[in-house]
């Protein structure tokens, strides 16, 4: 059995989703994990792939157009590296996987799985319906199964300096010329990033306006914590949308997840149940967030954010 994971990277440095994503795979069974490098100047994140234990070969394909992961040119590498020997294919569930990986499947002719969060068997997974209300377990017979891999379901893959994966060159090329990259327009933070964020406090429409999301910062910049919103404070223009939380946001799973203001909406739990701890403060004891809630603290936030940041 062997395993071919796609590797989400800058060029410069693997994305967490991608060691997790590593651990995936490892639980299918297999020994013989590869992991596809497709990239340009991208030698630095191959040095850091060999390193993943598990991993037995780092394939490099290092080429000007797969630069900015353009889905159009990294499906059919993906379909041309897979058809010969390989039994799964995953991807992290993220913007990229979700782009790319469906589209390798096409051209496979098999039906991909997204959003995987375990596995029972090699051919057998669960993963969340109905906006994670469900969990539906999907058995498949596909001669090659392509799956996406929910990050916050799987640890990260460990590494080790003993770990010395062989690097093997892919000299296939494609360059389909059917979408060019423009720009990119990163969000300059000094907080952790809301997804791989270990302490996640998140503000609702409860905060009442953007200015008020000074308190949680105060407590953030203690926890080091990032800050998430419900889409009705992203809605009503509180904060910008990409820290929404929830079913049509970013899906996280800290150590601590802090709900400032939220209601508990099925939609929000849908982005932040996994949390392992769950803290709720809310004025409405009968709030739907305090049923997930490890912690509940029941009262007015301006009094109590206050308070906390000055015990911290
Ligand atoms: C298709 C679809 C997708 C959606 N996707 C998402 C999503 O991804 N993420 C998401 O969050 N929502 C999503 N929603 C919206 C969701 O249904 C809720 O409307 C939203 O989560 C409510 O946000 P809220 O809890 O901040 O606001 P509210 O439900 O209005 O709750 C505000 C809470 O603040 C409390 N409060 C008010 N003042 C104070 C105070 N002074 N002190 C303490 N507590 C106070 C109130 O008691 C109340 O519980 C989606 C909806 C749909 C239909």
């Amino acid at each position: 059995m062997n395993i071919l994971v796609i590797a989400e990277h800058n060029n410069q440095q693997l994305s967490s989703a991608t060691y997790n994503t590593i651990t995936a795979a490892l639980q299918l069974g297999s020994t013989d994990i590869h992991l596809l490098v497709a990239g340009h100047e991208c030698a630095p994140v191959a040095q850091q792939a060999v390193k993943i234990n598990g991993v037995s070969t780092v394939l490099v394909a290092d080429f000007s157009a797969y630069q900015h992961f353009l889905a159009e040119n990294i499906a059919p590498l993906i379909r041309d590296i897979a058809q010969t020997h390989y039994s799964h294919i995953l991807a992290p569930a993220s913007t990229n996987g979700k782009d790319v990986l469906p589209r390798a499947a096409a051209l496979l002719d098999i039906e991909p799985i997204s959003e995987i969060t375990s596995i029972i068997s090699a051919n057998t997974f669960t993963r969340p319906i109905y906006a994670g209300n469900a969990i539906a377990t999907v058995t498949t017979n596909a001669p090659i199964i392509a799956m996406t891999v929910r990050g916050t379901a799987f640890d990260s893959a460990l590494t080790s300096e003993e770990n010395v994966a062989t690097i093997e060159t892919i000299s296939i090329q494609h360059d389909k010329q059917l979408s060019s990259f423009v720009n990119e327009a990163l969000s300059l933070a000094d907080r952790p990033d809301l997804g791989s964020a270990k302490v996640v406090i998140s503000g609702g429409r409860g905060m009442q306006n953007g200015e008020n999301f000074a308190l949680l910062e105060k407590i953030a910049d203690k926890l080091d914590a990032a800050i998430g919103a419900s889409r009705a404070a992203v809605d009503a223009g509180y904060v910008a949308n990409d820290l929404q939380v929830g079913q049509t946001g970013k899906i996280v799973a800290p150590d601590l997840y802090i709900a400032v203001g939220i209601s508990g909406a099925i939609q929000h739990l849908a982005g932040m149940k996994d949390s392992k701890i769950i803290v709720a403060i809310n004025k409405d004891e009968e709030a739907p967030i305090f049923q997930i809630a490890d912690y509940g603290l029941v009262g007015d936030l301006f009094e109590i954010l206050p308070e906390i940041e000055q015990r911290l």
